[in-house]
């Protein structure tokens, strides 16, 4: 069979048996892809492309690390699996592993999924408040433009109405605010992209909605998926004060921003805060095993241990922790720390960052370029202006010509309220001087270009 044949045959089987996330919103087209090195992946026809969102923001060490490969494999020989009902030694280990990395005052409990891990936030910021006799506190802020994930609690949390309507109802007792945004000030546009008001916005919430409801507020460091979304230095501070005034717990999603994507270990590190709940995924195995954990401050979990049978967190999964994942993220760990990859990760972005904004900012469809780490939105505008977001089309045909030329770039942003527009990076933390240099000047080449 000719490598032709043998991609027709793939192409045909994937339609007929494979249902893919966003297919329909894909402008690249679908790949299926073989294998991958570095920052690289080749599909099943030979063709190479540059990975500049680590798969979906999650493959923080690269493709084709054999090491990994062979932590999971020795432990499913040694012991595949026991539940943690139970427990065995990679999950102790890790646990301390990344007790050493947020600062040892955490208790892990460990899921498979980034929308798990917020899911296992929520039941525990509930139940918190409840074996502490306040029973009101059950509500929830969050922010428009933020991903939580795609359960029914966590996708009551995401900010981002295009992907929750037409599975409403939601869960009950979700509140969003506006987050912040340093390029848009309330006066550019009309819709939820304030920047220090945001702050305010939650204190307005907590009092309007009676502050002893609120069980928590749930936020990333920055908003990945909804556009690159940086705050202004004090904001996470802020916000965790205002927590702590009114009772309420502060839940970080670290689930892209975690594993060195924006320059350290995790993202609330640049705003010196200590969150009382932190949630990760994706890096945490570099995504080559499922895997996630909710980090809970100690405290909060002591206050779990009464003696009724009801006072114990009643959320079990079968999967959860398993030993050859936590093998594989302990490797994983290893090997960002082996090789600096949270320093590296912060110093190439900031090359990446700095030469994107000198190639591009003459271009009269670019807004503005911002970044922290190897996290890189480029919003795109009609007008510099007014700033009114370009169309899509314009954005589909920029990721498809980033392809053409082997260069997979993402797009995010809040559909419903015309924001389609930001093209984002997160590569593999990774990438060689070379890599950086193909990924600007084919951003550039694809941009200058395009009508
Ligand atoms: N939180 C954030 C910030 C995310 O970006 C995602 C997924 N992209 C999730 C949670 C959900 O993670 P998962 O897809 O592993 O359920």
């Amino acid at each position: 069979m000719t490598h032709t044949e043998q991609q027709h045959e793939a192409f045909e089987k994937d339609e007929k048996y494979i249902w893919h996330s966003m297919k329909p919103y894909n402008p690249q087209g679908t790949m299926v892809v073989a294998s991958g090195k570095g920052a690289w992946i080749t599909d099943i026809d030979g063709n190479h492309y540059l990975d500049g969102m680590s798969g979906l923001w999650c493959v923080n060490v690269g493709y084709g690390r054999t090491e990994l490969a062979e932590a999971a494999y020795e432990q499913l020989k040694e012991m595949a699996y026991y539940p943690l009902t139970h427990s065995h030694l990679p999950a102790i280990h890790l646990g301390e592993k990344l007790n050493e990395l947020l600062g040892d005052e955490y208790v892990i409990f460990f899921s498979n999924s980034g929308s798990e891990a917020n899911e296992t936030a929520f039941k525990i910021a509930r139940q918190y408040h409840q074996q502490k006799g306040e029973h009101q506190r059950h509500k929830f802020i969050s922010r428009y433009r933020a991903y939580h994930g795609n359960s029914f609690g966590a996708l009551s949390a995401t900010g981002q109405a295009q992907r929750k309507h037409k599975y409403e109802p939601l869960a009950p007792g979700f509140i969003q605010v506006a987050p912040p945004d340093s390029y848009r000030r309330p006066e550019d546009h009309d819709v939820p992209t304030r920047q220090l008001d945001s702050v305010q916005e939650i204190e307005r919430v907590m009092t309007w909605e009676l502050s002893e409801t609120i069980a928590g507020v749930i936020m990333e460091p920055i908003i990945t998926g909804g556009g690159i979304l940086i705050p202004p230095d004090g904001y996470l501070k802020a916000v965790k004060e205002i927590c702590e005034e009114h009772g309420a717990l502060l839940i970080v999603d670290e689930v892209i921003c975690g594993f060195g994507r924006t320059g350290k270990p995790f993202g609330f590190m640049h705003y010196g805060v200590k969150p009382d709940i932190i949630t990760m995924a994706k890096g945490i195995t570099s995504a080559y095993l499922p895997l996630s954990a909710t980090a809970v401050r100690r405290d909060i979990y002591e206050a779990f241990k009464g003696t009724e049978e009801y006072d114990y967190f009643r959320h079990v999964n079968t999967f959860g922790g398993s030993p050859a994942s936590c093998a594989l993220a302990l490797k994983n760990i290893e090997i960002m720390e082996k090789e600096k990859l949270f320093n590296r990760s912060l110093d190439v972005g900031s090359q990446l960052l700095s030469e994107l904004q000198e190639q591009l900012q003459q271009h009269p469809y670019i807004g503005d370029v911002r970044g922290k780490g190897l996290l890189i939105g480029i919003e795109l505008v009609k007008n510099k202006e007014t700033k009114e977001p370009i169309e899509v089309s314009i954005l589909n045909k920029i990721i498809a010509n980033c392809k053409e030329k082997g260069l997979i770039i993402g797009k995010n942003g809040a559909t419903v309220a015309g924001f389609n527009n930001i093209l984002t990076l997160a590569p593999p933390l990774c990438l060689e001087e070379t890599d950086l240099n193909f990924i600007v000047k084919t951003i550039g080449e694809v941009i200058e270009n395009v009508q």
